[in-house]
């Protein structure tokens, strides 16, 4: 078999449908990683592994630098997720330094763009769809917590930056788009965009959702000259323009 590159994306983000199955999403990041490192082991491949910017949990530090070890409720709803993926992060580093095993972790923050289920039940595909079908956005808590959210062609041009650079190049490594934006500015943006007449409606907030995120992307810029380019009104008017299409 020859195999130079494995990219390790497996495993569903989005909370509404990582928390349906949450033994086997802890197991698909844990059972997944020791089988994908395993593998790059066997064949000598360079393996990414797509972390995540959940590793930080709810953050105490702002913006978050990848020296930050986080703060992750062990036992609470997201930990399937958080745990798990911090756990994968573990196994490749030990993989790295017991095997030598050519790693590269990056820790992506909220990603989106087309080609998103309408049904993913993440923040900007929901408030897409609401807003476009004409019924109520549905904003969780107060709606003043905040994101950062990174076009997804930004994000896969730092996925192969990352994957070409030399192999002293382990990360972790945050990509996201240091653009930061309370949910609330969100719906009033996608409202605007779409020229919807849906209304803001306030739902409880989900347990240990985190208050604030955003990337420093400093190591990103150093590293791997990487930046984002697109601008989150551009990249959710082609979301939007994808969703028209689609839901129409
Ligand atoms: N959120 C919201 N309405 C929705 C879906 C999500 O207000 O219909 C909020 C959610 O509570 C969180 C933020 O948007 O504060 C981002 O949620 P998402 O599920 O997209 O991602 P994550 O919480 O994993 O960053």
């Amino acid at each position: 078999m020859e195999v130079d590159e494995i990219y390790n994306l497996a495993c569903p983000a989005s909370p509404i449908h990582y928390q349906r199955d949450p033994v086997q999403t802890t197991k698909t990041s844990v059972h997944g990683a020791i089988n994908m490192l395993g593998l790059a082991k066997r064949i000598d491949a360079k393996i990414f592994q797509a972390s995540t910017s959940e590793v930080y949990g709810d953050p105490e530090v702002h913006p978050q630098v990848e020296e930050y070890r986080g703060s992750v409720n062990p036992i609470g709803p997201r930990a399937c997720y958080d745990e798990g993926k911090r756990c994968a992060e573990t196994l490749f580093f030990d993989y790295h330094r017991q095997h030598g095993t050519r790693i590269k972790v990056a820790r992506i923050f909220n990603t989106y763009g087309p080609r998103m289920h309408p049904d993913d039940g993440r923040v900007v595909s929901n408030f897409i769809v609401q807003a476009l079908e004409g019924r109520d956005i549905t904003i969780y808590g107060d709606g003043s917590q905040t994101r950062s959210f990174c076009y997804c062609d930004d994000l896969v041009e730092g996925f192969i930056r990352l994957m070409a650079s030399g192999d002293e190049v382990t990360g972790p490594i945050n990509l996201g788009n240091p653009g930061e934006f309370t949910m609330l500015q969100l719906a009033e943006t996608v409202v605007r965009l779409t020229g919807s007449k849906s209304k803001l409606v306030f739902l409880p907030l989900p347990a240990d959702d985190p208050r604030q995120r955003q990337p420093n992307i400093a190591k990103a810029r150093e590293t791997l000259g990487w930046a984002p380019t697109v601008p989150l009104e551009t990249g959710l008017e082609r979301t939007i323009a994808y969703f028209r299409k689609k839901i129409a």
